[in-house]
């Protein structure tokens, strides 16, 4: 007997697309306001912003960041003060007042939750994700997922992964880390994430400056005009919107399983 099983019909679909491609911007940067979102806008593409709400960038500039999301993009949540664990290889950066391993796991949920309450006063939102400054999720041995899991609907990680619905703990969604890239290497990204009928969220900092992990405008463009030129089976929703289509397809699946 013919086994449909493996027929692309039956495979996971990402809003009646092959595959979700969600841009995210970390760090409230002036290039996200100068260059990210006129390129977005001029594609009618949309992106997820992860604001650190003391970042000049975000305080000299509140009038734009409004605009932003009245221009249907996401204003995300990335703290108040970036706190990440100085206490891993690598972070020479971190500053005493702002190491996340000398933090509580109150002081940095009350932060979290103030910078809510910043970005609603902008946006009008109370629905919202968040990204975990460095990646870090733990304050010392102690994971403080769950003392802000009541105040997200989830949250972006940085580890690398081609993302599956229905499969993902929507408080741990990877994201590709770009630093570099050309604008052939994003594609080859997208191609693969349809390949594999999958969500791709790419991290981006510095776009054509600004920091020290960044992509120039070209590639950034070239993945954009990507996305654009292949809508049909790519679609482009912002990280809450990915977020609520996978709460929304795993209730159906626990529903129809029962
Ligand atoms: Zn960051």
């Amino acid at each position: 007997m013919l086994c449909l099983c493996s027929l692309s019909v039956f495979a996971q679909q990402w809003n009646k697309k092959q595959a979700a491609v969600v841009l995210t911007y970390d760090d409230a940067l002036n290039v996200h306001l100068d260059n990210v979102v006129p390129a977005l806008n001029s594609l009618k593409l949309k992106g997820s912003f992860y604001l650190t709400a003391s970042s000049p960038a975000f305080t000299n500039r509140l009038k734009e960041w409004e605009k932003v999301a009245a221009g249907k993009h996401e204003l995300g949540n990335h703290t108040l003060y970036h706190p990440c664990d100085g206490s891993m290889p690598g972070r020479s950066f971190v500053t005493p007042d702002y190491d996340l391993s000398s933090y509580s796991v109150r002081r940095i949920s009350d932060e979290i939750r103030m910078t809510n309450t910043v970005l609603q006063a902008l946006d009008g939102k109370t629905e919202r994700t968040f990204a975990y400054p460095c990646g870090d999720t733990k304050v010392g041995d102690i994971s403080y997922v769950d003392a802000i899991r009541k105040d997200f609907v989830a949250a972006r990680g940085v580890h690398s992964e081609m993302v599956q619905d229905k499969s993902t703990d929507l408080f741990h969604i990877g994201s590709f880390v770009v630093n570099g890239q050309t604008g052939d290497e994003l594609i080859a990204l997208v191609k693969q994430a349809m390949e594999t009928n999958s969500m791709i969220v790419f991290l981006f900092h510095g776009v054509g400056g600004e920091h020290a992990l960044n992509v120039s405008l070209e590639a950034h463009n070239e993945l954009l005009r990507f996305i654009k030129a292949n809508e049909k089976k790519l679609w482009n929703p912002t990280f809450v919107e990915a977020a609520n289509f996978m709460k929304a397809s795993a209730l159906s699946a626990a529903t129809t399983t029962k």
